[in-house]
């Protein structure tokens, strides 16, 4: 079966079409500034190039018309016609408590999803409209959602209740949620495959470190802790979002520069992470690992701040699970930068493990980068949401 999945954003749409008999991507690609003006789609068939085409796209309806037509094209296309897309997997980013995993689409699961709008206003506003506008232009194509907070909804009430007056959680539904579900479910269990094991036999801790960054135990086979909470914006420092910080700094700043608590988050959520600490310089790791080698200070202390947050999760979370079998980098930072993986790996020595320093000049691979005498495998497996959507999607669909 071909299944289309899309990853929706409010002025963008992601696109990979795969063929879930061989998992082999057909085509993919990306439309962006949907509603704005120069709106564009960036096409790409397997083995074929990037093509970039203007195309007016007033909407989302506009821009899935537009996805299909590029697939059906005698030209760049892989399908001959609508017929051939047998079921769309959608991520969709919040589920709050009611979805523990990936979803038939029904007009009541549509509402559902809408009611936890207000947990993520900029995402699952964009995600339903990419789910109305893919029902629309395919009626009685079966739809899936497949949730970022799903994996994570295994986590106890211990993990994932914030400190703070009970009743809060039980009007406002504030705890821990935990997002990038999706990729610690499948690079979590694709470590254990990778060594020949049960997942369920073991004790992994996933670093997912792309520009949003993450971090999850995984005992078991279930999540029972991840850093991010209600939002994305707590735990580990990332490319522009602060992580964890004192709360109080909120209304501390928002007084000292005359501004709103709206405003801080936003800084908290914009500005701040790597970009803030190294003074706005940038929040791509290659500019830093660069400006950094160029004598950049404040560049340095922004990777080492960086790194240390990830190796204080590692502790905690290897003490939350009571040891750790396996510690799995993935994303854009954790499949690529081997400086951030050697220094994390620096912290971990007391763990029993090491990191091969020529292995860990790969990038972007399947490797195991520790020694196999070591207590802890260190590995990097490269992320695949895509693929985790189409396999949820399969697996509901039939
Ligand atoms: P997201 O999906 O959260 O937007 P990604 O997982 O694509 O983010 O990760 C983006 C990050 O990965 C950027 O900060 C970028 O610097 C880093 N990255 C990608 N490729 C490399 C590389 N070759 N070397 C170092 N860092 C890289």
């Amino acid at each position: 079966m071909n299944v289309l999945v899309i990853n929706c954003g409010s002025s963008s749409l992601k696109y990979q079409l795969i063929d879930s008999e061989s998992e082999k991507v057909l085509a993919k690609g990306l439309c962006e500034r949907i509603g704005i003006n120069a709106s564009a789609i960036i096409h790409e068939r397997a083995g074929g190039e990037k093509v970039k085409t203007e195309v007016d796209m007033p909407d989302h309806t506009a821009a899935v018309r537009i996805v299909i037509e590029k697939l059906t094209d005698e030209s760049v296309g892989v399908i001959a016609s609508l017929k051939e897309i047998g079921a769309v997997g959608h991520r969709v980013v919040h589920g709050g408590e009611k979805f523990s995993e990936a979803t038939l689409i029904t007009p009541e699961v549509i509402k559902e999803v809408e009611s936890c709008n207000d947990l993520a206003p900029l995402h699952n506003p964009a995600n339903l409209v990419g789910i109305r506008s893919c029902m629309e232009i395919m009626p009685g194509v079966p739809m899936v959602g497949v949730f970022d907070t799903a994996f994570h909804q295994t986590m106890p009430k211990k993990a994932y209740l914030y400190g703070i007056p009970y009743e809060y959680y039980e009007k406002y539904k504030i705890r821990r949620y935990g997002f990038h579900g999706t990729s610690h479910d499948y690079v979590s269990s694709r470590a254990a495959e990778i060594l020949g094991k049960d997942r369920k036999d073991l004790k992994i801790i996933v670093c997912h470190l792309g520009n949003g960054a993450s971090i999850s135990a995984v005992d078991g086979g279930v999540c029972i802790d991840t850093s991010m909470g209600l939002t994305p914006l707590e735990g580990l420092i990332m490319g522009t979002r602060s992580g964890d910080i004192d709360p109080a700094i909120i209304s501390f700043l928002a007084d000292k520069e005359g501004i709103t608590a709206d405003d801080v988050v936003s800084i908290l959520n914009k500005k701040s992470g790597v970009l803030g600490l190294s003074n706005g310089l940038s929040s791509d790791f290659r500019d830093l690992a660069t400006a950094s080698e160029d004598g950049n200070e404040q560049a340095t202390t922004a990777l080492h701040t960086y790194a240390y947050r990830v190796a204080k999760y590692i502790g905690a979370y290897t003490a939350a699970m009571g040891g750790v079998d396996i510690i799995a980098f993935t994303a854009g930072v954790g499949e690529n930068n081997a400086a951030a993986r050697e220094e994390i790996a620096g912290y971990l020595e007391y763990l029993g493990t090491s990191v091969d320093l020529e292995k860990n000049k790969i990038r972007g691979e399947e490797i195991i980068l520790s020694k196999p005498e070591d207590k802890v495998t260190v590995m990097v497996v490269p992320t695949n949401e895509e693929l985790a959507i189409a396999r949820e999607t399969v697996r509901l669909v039939q």
